[in-house]
């Protein structure tokens, strides 16, 4: 009698499918393609585990053949996908195609070297500071247990990795360290490969899917110890993984939103437990859940307070927007903000400003009648590109602005608001001699653009830097001296409880870029509201009184940690239909509850339109 096996199948069904193995060379964790649906056509599965059935009121088919481009997969690794597949409630055959490289292998591999490793000479270690030294003695890499690492920003940090990755690469073992996709810069691969050479693969989604390919067997093979990656680099079956860093684990870029909606850091701790090794969370300004799970014990704590080399923290200033302002300077632009970019300049030392917002100002509104230019598609203002240039940053929807109202047809339309094309041409006007740079998505829309400004940040081509959420992060310029976060308020004026910590995250990250040589940094905060916390305690440097504050909110509240929040998210073409569905959901989930007497309280609410109601013509909802 042929064997039995059910198969996770690559369909939105989350069913496992029973199939029978006229091969006879299957076992659990065998890649597999079979005969699907009506028409069998051939999809791609993975062999779970055997079957208990012994009558079927469906034909049972044969599976076709043994994946041939696919490897099979460990135990741990098939035990970590089913975890997967159950705690975000996502078909275990989706879940495992994520696993695999886009391509086949090549038989012969071109180039041994990537060429998206960098050849760098080896670099001698540093001798490691106090800090790095007693942090490094309280992690053991034998055996699985979560560290988070909260250290200031430009304390050191990736050495601390690479210490840890030496000595599991010494036992033989491989090592990953995952970067928010953003942070993964060719300045961040030169580090390691300082280091470890050529003993390195790098998987991020900028890479085309031949380099992903080949990327992804090196590390597979075992013949590159150490995988650098985005978030999906966590699906690559390392052999013999000996340790996982989450660098930058507040990171919101490590959720993926979409298909299977999961959290790379939380899933990462899940793998390091499954395969029994050590995993480390680092940040300067740790995630308020994790920071708990610190608190509590369930993490291990370890911390740096200081930058290396006695180098300082920056100076923070805040400066009050609302106040007297002076004529002469734009209305974003404070007295001092102003002097300390002019006397920056003298000194021929780099500038950086922050804004998140791209284009010359976020809105356009008519002074006469007050019609505002919307998106015909999304509920979202249209952006002012250049001078005539209306876009929707959702659906891309552009059109010209019209000299007149389109509604009224008397008034003009103004300019509302602030991006970085206006900081930048306000500053070409004030500092005609700098040489500016704009780093934002318009700008900046390819890897290679981002490593050519890099290199004119490197080279000291770019006096004054400003840009996006592109340059807030991960970047280590030594000249740069000076940092102004232009209008703070644009990251805590969103709807969302997390507000408010990202919004610190983001003071703290933008501030840790300035000063991290042997010049002190400084750091302008431009803000209408001095004493927001977040403010109040990134200018200080104090992300634990910011925590304690933020906890006690959170607690109050309900909110994670404390609490758990599941969104359920709906999305059409009618706006009542969906809201009707949203309705019938939210009866049935209120039905449902009432089944349950033993639960913890559970709440109920909506259907609400979401923050951003339409999208593509499509409405919006959450539950
Ligand atoms: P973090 O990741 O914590 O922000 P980094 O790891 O980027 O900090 O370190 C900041 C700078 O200090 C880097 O330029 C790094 O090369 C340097 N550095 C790290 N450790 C040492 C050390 N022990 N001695 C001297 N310099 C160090
Ligand atoms: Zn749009």
């Amino acid at each position: 009698m042929p064997h039995l096996w059910q198969v996770a199948v690559n369909s939105p069904i989350r069913n496992l499918f029973t199939y029978s193995d006229e091969l006879g060379s299957l076992r659990p964790g065998t890649p597999v393609t079979v005969p699907f649906g009506p028409s069998n056509r051939k999809v791609t599965g993975l062999v779970i585990d055997a079957s208990q059935e012994t009558s079927s009121k469906f034909e049972i088919k044969a599976i076709f053949e043994a994946h041939p481009e696919r490897p099979a997969l460990s135990p741990i690794l098939l035990q970590w996908l089913q975890w997967l597949s159950d705690y975000y409630i996502h078909p275990l055959g989706q879940v495992q195609e994520m696993v695999f490289p886009p391509l086949k292998k090549h038989s012969n591999r071109v180039s041994k070297k990537a060429p998206i490793i960098p050849t760098v000479d080896k670099v001698e270690p540093p001798s490691l500071t106090e800090e790095q030294e007693n942090v490094l003695q309280q992690v053991s890499i034998d055996g699985f247990q979560t560290h988070l690492l909260h250290g200031v920003t430009g304390s050191g940090k990736t050495e601390v990795y690479i210490r840890l990755i030496e000595k599991v690469l010494e036992q033989g073992k491989s090592a990953m360290v995952l970067v928010p996709e953003i942070s993964l810069t060719p300045q961040l691969v030169h580090r390691f490969a300082e280091r470890f050479t050529d003993n390195i693969a790098v998987i991020h989604s900028q890479l085309t899917d031949r380099e992903k390919t080949n990327q992804w067997w090196s590390a597979f093979e075992g013949e590159k110890k150490l995988l650098i990656g985005a978030r999906s680099a966590l699906f690559c079956p390392l052999p013999q993984l000996g340790l996982i860093i989450v660098d930058e684990e507040h990171e919101p870029s490590f959720k993926q939103e979409e298909k299977l909606k999961y959290n790379a850091r939380d899933a990462a701790i899940k793998r390091a437990q499954l395969e029994d090794c050590p995993i480390i969370l680092g940040s300067a300004t740790p995630s308020l859940e994790s920071w708990n799970n610190a608190l509590t014990g369930k993490f291990k704590k370890l911390t740096m307070k200081n930058r290396v080399s006695e180098r300082t923290l920056p100076a923070v200033q805040t400066h009050f927007l609302g106040g007297e302002r002076d004529s002469s300077l734009p209305y974003w632009l404070s007295r001092e903000l102003f002097h300390k970019i002019e006397k920056n300049l003298e000194d021929k030392h780099q500038s950086a400003l922050f804004l998140n917002r791209r284009g010359m100002a976020p809105s356009v509104q008519c002074f006469s009648c007050g019609f505002i230019s919307m998106c015909p598609n999304c509920d979202i203002t249209l952006t002012l590109h250049g001078q005539h240039h209306l876009v929707c940053h959702y659906c891309d929807y552009h059109e010209k602005l019209t000299d007149d109202c389109p509604d009224c047809t008397e008034g003009s339309l103004q300019a509302y608001g602030l991006g970085t094309e206006a900081v930048e041409k306000d500053l070409q006007k004030l500092f005609p001699e700098a040489r500016i740079f704009r780093a934002d998505r318009d700008e900046v829309h390819s890897r290679e653009a981002l490593e050519d400004m890099i290199a004119g940040m490197e080279k000291g081509d770019i006096d004054i830097l400003v840009g996006t959420q592109m340059i807030a992060k991960g970047l280590d310029f030594p000249n740069l001296t000076l940092v102004g976060l232009v209008l703070a308020d644009v990251a805590f004026n969103i709807p969302d409880f997390r507000a408010s910590e990202r919004s610190f995250q983001l003071c703290t990250q933008v501030s840790g870029r300035a000063g991290r040589s042997i010049h002190p940094g400084e750091v302008i905060i431009q803000t209408y509201k001095t004493k927001h916390p977040s403010i109040a305690f990134a200018k200080n440097h104090d992300f634990i009184g910011f925590a304690e504050q933020e906890l006690e909110n959170r607690k109050t509240f309900g909110y994670p940690p404390f609490g758990k929040i599941a969104s359920l998210r709906l999305s059409g073409l009618q706006a009542a239909e969906v809201e009707g569905l949203g309705k019938t959901l939210v009866h049935f989930g209120e039905q449902a509850l009432s089944h349950f007497k033993d639960l913890p309280e559970v709440k109920i609410m909506g259907p609400t339109p979401a923050p951003l109601a339409r999208i593509k013509n499509r409405y919006r909802y959450h539950i």
